[in-house]
């Protein structure tokens, strides 16, 4: 059965289940601060779990992207080393939210696997929660009991907290679970030692395939297991490795998800894949993460040098450093994969198809800029093979390698690998130290504790109200307390808010909290999955008084108009440049807009006189607002409004409609284009390959800024004493100032020749040296220079020495023929820094010809009387 078959097989035996398929959730978390990545198939379903938001469906079933690189959960050492662990996979799983639990996930899972998939039962082992003392948990026996009839008993493991007791992140929901675990060894091995003895070992032919998780608990910052609301079936199914088993391959490399992308590689290197261990590894490397990579940029998260971005980077630079060490690929390759993984995957997840040029220029100058930093990293190592050329103990510093580490991204093995072929060693011990200077470094930046809700009220969905109105009578249902940088701070939420809590580029509300007896300021607004979570400084005495809770309205307004004009400046920018224009990012506050879209030229002025045109056109047609706020999402789509990759719609979408301008979004705007009043682009660059980034501003920015460049352009007509036509008389002054200058240089010539015709009178033949020692006054360095390289062109043996006035600041030249350095020894380098003394100042160059500069003009006859005793 091939990979696509396994994957709609599993959809469809929980369709018949009566489970709602829904989609991949994105690979880049933005609502949750702790998580970075999607990790595992339940991420999205988090605030049902936790009852803060009713599920629609209590039965859905997906395959989800998964990325395991950082966090709680994190393969990317294991990755391509072993065979079955992956950066980016497809987790299949089926949920039961408060619905079915233990009985129907189990039997469920046994049916699929033996039945429909057909799976050996005498190679499956399934493990249970065997308790746990510290958390004071009990051993699973319903699990064991319904299991035991489905199973042979010695099939049946006992595991402990760390196999079978799942939790997403240090906090979060988590409860036992059962695991189901497969033997995929030959008949011999399996004779030879019992299947059972080696699950959970890391045995690569011996692994698990399917985790059922029993949803009961939720676990707090303090550690502490409290109930949920609720019981739920949350499983998670390895795709890839699923189908090593129904393929009966040995690896997940082997099956036909991995297949198409090896070959393709190991044709371009020149290799094959099976024969060699190093390459093996390259091969598996490289084709898992381009996986990750390039469903990560699908997603919208492009590489960077921070965060989510940094995370990416690292992988694509992991990748590229395998290919570039163990493959011999010097020009950019991984980009060229992306067409294949388009036919495997492309059609499952329409966001790589729709994307796929975009995908592929971003990876292709990624790999390019990384290839150029370590070719410069390996000329870096070349000059320091060669200082250690003559020393005994060839060793490379700990902070030498970490300093390739950190500025050219060179990992340490690469750095030790080319170490040891060049025969030298690197101090890993000192690297290891640097490394932890490094990470106490930033933990100190970012160290944030979070601590428990407090609930004070249980409240299934928090209502907004701020698109209607900037006041709200509402009571505080839950707080926590925040301690970042030394700071404490708290978090509340509010039964009932206007606060428009930061997203969808927009920046969050602040204003105030006022009670009968206090007034609290709130600092921010941000969301954290469902949840609207207001910052605030400190706590009200008393948490449990009514507030009247109001939004700072003059920064609200500000930010309103610059969100409103993004969405005209989209639509204009389509209108322009094409509809290939995509969004890929935007910033919304109340001082500026900032819009980054897919475009692969700089914009022409006229392109952006355009778009800036028919942006105030709109503003001025005075366009309503058109707000749905519960349209379905097909509707929506129908209606010309496009979803954004990575970003998570449910069923009902907000729609924002002016004019021919059609949006998805939850952000706030103004009732009529024409509160915007005017918009101005001050800026137009490039932020990655094929991405622009416009910054905008609109409303009394806009105003100011022009009123701004009107009153420099009635500065610069006084300064010109206020000609009738400034551009003419601005060119005519420019003209004038370039003939002007012609005229000097000229002038300046003709001095420096009767200088030196002063000179090379002034010269004193001395036996084999002609010896030449003035003081002069000279324009320009330059002249200086010339002169001296005039002089040594026409003069044989010469030793001079110029001790120049130029424009009141002292500069030595000494000049010496070749034949004199060499037979007489003498160096100009070492003669300039002797004679700068003089002057209080430094300088250098080389035999033949040095020079300095100080600060002491009185000094120069000094030089001139120093030199003369010199030769
Ligand atoms: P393992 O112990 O093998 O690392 P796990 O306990 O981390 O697995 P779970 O968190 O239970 O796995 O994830 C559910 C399923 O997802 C696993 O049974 C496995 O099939 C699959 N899986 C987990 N991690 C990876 C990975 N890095 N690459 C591919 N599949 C994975
Ligand atoms: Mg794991």
């Amino acid at each position: 059965m091939d990979s696509k078959s396994v994957r709609q097989k599993f959809l469809n035996f929980f369709i018949n289940k009566n489970h709602q398929i829904v989609d991949s959730a994105p690979l880049v978390n933005k609502n949750d601060p702790t998580l970075m990545f999607t990790n595992a198939g339940m991420n999205q379903f988090k605030d049902f779990f936790l009852g803060n938001e009713e599920p629609k469906n209590k039965r859905v079933a997906d395959t989800q992207k998964c990325l395991r690189v950082s966090g709680k959960h994190n393969d990317l050492e294991e990755v391509g080393l072993d065979t079955y662990h992956h950066t980016m996979f497809e987790m299949l799983g089926n949920w039961s939210f408060g619905d079915y639990f233990k009985k129907e996930a189990i039997e469920w899972a046994w049916e699929l696997l033996t039945v429909e998939f057909k799976l050996p039962k005498d190679r499956l082992y399934v493990s249970v929660f065997g308790g746990d003392e510290g958390d004071n948990l009990e051993v699973d026996q319903e699990a064991f009991d319904l299991w035991a009839n489905i199973v042979d008993k010695d099939r049946i493991i006992f595991g402990s907290k760390k196999d079978n007791f799942w939790e997403m992140g240090d906090t979060g929901p988590c409860g036992p679970c059962s695991e189901i675990h497969i033997d995929l060894r030959s008949d011999q091995e399996v004779a030879e030692i019992l299947g059972k003895d080696l699950v959970n070992n890391d045995h690569p032919q011996v692994v698990e395939i399917w985790n059922l998780v029993f949803m009961e608990f939720n676990r707090q910052a303090s550690g502490k297991l409290v109930n949920l609301p609720a019981k739920h079936v949350d499983t998670g199914m390895g795709f890839e490795r699923l189908c090593m088993a129904i393929q009966k391959k040995k690896s997940n490399y082997d099956t036909d998800v991995f297949t198409p992308l090896i070959a393709c590689l190991a044709e371009k290197a020149n290799v094959k894949y099976g024969v060699n261990e190093q390459t093996d590894i390259a091969l598996r490397v490289i084709s898992d993460h381009v996986r990750a990579i390039a469903f990560a940029v699908a997603d919208g998260q492009l590489p960077s040098n921070t965060g989510a971005g940094y995370v990416i980077r690292r992988i694509l630079r992991r990748a590229v450093r395998y290919g570039f060490t163990f493959l011999n690929f010097k020009e950019p390759f991984i980009y060229e994969l992306v067409d294949i993984l388009d036919q495997q995957m492309g059609e499952v997840f329409n966001e790589l198809r729709v994307q796929k040029d975009f995908v592929k220029r971003v990876i292709e100058q990624e790999e390019h800029a990384f290839l150029k930093t370590l070719d410069k990293g390996l000329k870096k190592l070349e000059g320091i093979k060669s200082e250690l050329a003559d020393v005994k103990d060839k060793v490379i510093s700990g902070s030498l390698a970490f300093e390739l580490y950190d500025t050219y991204g060179f990992p340490f093995d690469l750095t030790s690998l080319i170490a040891r072929e060049n025969g030298l060693y690197v101090d890993e011990k000192g690297f290891a130290e640097e490394m932890q200077k490094q990470k106490n470094r930033s933990k100190a930046d970012a160290v944030k504790e979070t601590g428990d809700w407090t609930v004070l009220k249980k409240k299934n969905k928090v209502e907004f109200v701020g698109y209607d109105q900037l006041e709200a009578e509402s009571s505080i249902i839950q707080y926590r307390i925040i301690k970042q940088k030394g700071k404490e701070v708290y978090q509340i939420v509010l039964d009932k808010t206007p606060f428009y809590a930061e997203s969808g580029g927009q920046v969050g509300d602040n204003g105030y909290l006022e009670s009968d007896s206090e007034r609290l300021k709130v600092l921010d607004t941000k969301k954290e999955n469902d949840l609207i979570v207001h910052l605030v400084e400190k706590l009200p005495t008393n948490v449990e008084s009514k507030f009247t809770a109001q939004v700072n309205g003059s920064k609200r307004k500000m930010t309103m108009n610059n969100h409103t004009a993004t969405h005209l400046l989209h639509h204009a920018l389509r209108s322009v440049l094409g509809a290939h224009v995509e969004q890929k990012g935007s910033l919304v506050n109340e001082k500026i807009l900032r819009f980054d879209f897919s475009h692969f030229q700089k914009m022409t002025d006229e392109e952006i006189g355009s778009v800036e045109k028919m942006v105030n056109v709109m503003i001025r047609e005075n366009l309503q607002l058109d707000e749905r706020r519960n349209m379905p999402i097909d509707e929506a789509k129908s209606l010309g409004a496009m979803a954004l990759f990575g970003e998570k719609y449910g069923d009902q979408v907000r729609v924002i409609k002016f004019g021919e301008s059609v949006e998805l979004c939850g952000g706030t705007h103004v009732q009529a284009t024409g509160n915007i009043g005017y918009f101005k682009i001050i800026s137009e660059s490039s932020i990655a390959a094929g991405v622009r980034r416009i910054e905008a501003i609109s409303a009394d920015a806009a105003e100011e800024f022009i009123n701004e460049q009107l009153h420099l352009l009635d500065e610069v007509k006084s300064l010109l004493k206020s000609p009738a036509d400034v551009k003419t008389s601005i060119q005519q002054l420019v003209e004038e100032k370039n003939q002007l200058e012609k005229e000097i240089s000229a002038l300046h010539a003709g001095q420096t020749q009767n200088l030196k015709k002063e000179i090379l009178a002034s010269k004193e033949v001395n036996g084999s040296i002609t010896k030449i020692i003035k003081k002069v006054s000279l324009p320009n360095a330059d002249a200086l220079k010339q002169l001296s390289f005039e002089l040594k062109n026409e003069l044989n043996n010469l030793f001079l020495v110029l001790a120049a006035d130029i424009q009141g600041k002292p500069q030595i030249a000494v000049t010496i023929s070749e034949n004199l350095v060499k037979d007489k020894g003498l160096n100009a380098g070492n003669i300039v820094r002797e004679l700068a003394k003089e002057i209080q100042g430094g300088g250098g160059g080389q035999p033949f010809y040095a020079t300095a500069g100080g600060k002491d003009i009185s000094g120069l006859e000094r030089v001139v009387e120093k030199a003369l005793n010199i030769v």
